[in-house]
C-alpha cells in the first residue's frame, strides 16, 4: 500500500462521542498533528489521552506555512491535520494543504466523520437527492447578490451561518425567496441544547425572534423544487 502523508482527520462537533475508532489510530500514530487551534486541540486530545506534537496551521499562516509543510511530508514525517471541530477543509483550513500535497504527489487520505452540515442537511426532511453547499456566505459586500443568486435554485440549499446574521438572513431571504419557502435551521448540533426548527421562513424567524439567538447554527433551504411532493427522492 502507497504510504499515506497526509491525514485530514475529522473531530466531534460538540459530542466527544463523536470521533471514530481510526479517527483516534491515526491520531497516536502521526509524527505531528497540525491543528487550527492548538489549544482547542490539545483539550481534545488531552480527553482521548494523546500526547502529540502540534503545529498551528490556520487561515493566518496556512500560506506561509505551506512549504515547511511539504518539506517534513517529502523527509518522510506522516502530519495529520485537525480543525477546530467538524472536517478539515470543510469552512477551513485545509484545501490549500491537500491541493500542495498533490501538486507534490504525496498521498493524503481524508477520513470520514463528523462535520456540521450533513446532520443539518437529513434532519431539514427537504431532499437529499440533490444539494447545494453555499459555506457562509460574504458578510458584507457581495451578499444581497449571493443570495439572489441562489434564489432559483432547485437543489436543497446549505448555508454555514453566525447567530448573530441569522434573522437577518431569514428576513433577507423571505424577502428574495418569498416568505412561504421552506427552511431548517439546526442550532448547537449534538450538544446539549441542541434543536432544529422547520418551517416555512416567516415561521422560522417569528420563532428565533423571541429570544437571543446563541451557538452554532446551519442554515437549510427547500430549493425552489417543481416537484410534487410525491416525486421528491
Ligand atoms: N469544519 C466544520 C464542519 O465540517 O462542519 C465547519 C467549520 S466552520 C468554521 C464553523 C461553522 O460550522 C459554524 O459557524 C456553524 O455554521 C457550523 N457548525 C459547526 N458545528 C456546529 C454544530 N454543532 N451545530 C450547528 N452548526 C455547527
Amino acid at each position: 500500500m502507497e504510504k499515506i502523508s497526509l491525514y485530514l482527520v475529522p473531530t466531534p462537533i460538540g459530542n466527544l462521542g463523536d470521533i471514530t475508532l481510526r479517527a483516534l489510530e491515526i491520531l497516536k500514530s502521526v509524527d505531528v498533528i497540525l491543528a487550527e487551534d492548538t489549544r482547542t486541540s490539545g483539550i481534545l486530545l488531552k480527553h482521548y489521552n494523546i500526547s502529540k506534537p502540534l503545529q498551528s496551521f490556520h487561515v493566518f499562516n496556512e500560506h506561509k506555512a505551506l512549504q515547511s509543510i511539504i518539506q517534513k511530508l517529502k523527509q518522510g514525517e506522516t502530519l495529520a491535520l485537525v480543525s477546530d471541530a467538524g472536517t478539515p477543509a470543510i469552512s477551513d483550513p485545509g484545501f490549500l494543504l491537500v491541493r500542495e500535497c498533490l501538486k507534490n504527489n504525496l498521498t493524503i487520505e481524508c477520513l470520514p466523520g463528523p462535520t456540521a452540515f450533513v446532520p443539518a442537511l437529513v434532519k431539514s426532511g427537504f431532499p437529499t437527492d440533490r444539494f447545494v453547499f453555499e459555506g457562509f456566505l460574504p458578510h458584507k459586500k457581495g451578499r444581497q447578490t449571493a443570495l439572489k443568486q441562489l434564489a432559483n435554485e432547485e437543489r436543497t440549499i446549505i448555508l454555514y451561518e453566525s447567530p448573530h446574521r441569522l434573522l437577518k438572513t431569514l428576513e433577507q431571504i423571505q424577502n428574495l425567496f418569498g416568505a412561504e419557502r421552506l427552511v431548517s435551521v439546526s442550532r448547537e448540533l449534538t450538544k446539549v441544547h441542541e434543536e432544529t426548527c422547520t418551517g416555512t421562513v416567516s415561521e422560522v424567524f417569528v420563532h428565533f425572534s423571541k429570544k437571543e439567538v446563541k451557538g452554532e447554527i446551519v442554515l437549510v433551504i427547500k430549493g425552489n423544487d417543481k416537484r410534487k411532493p410525491e416525486e421528491e427522492v
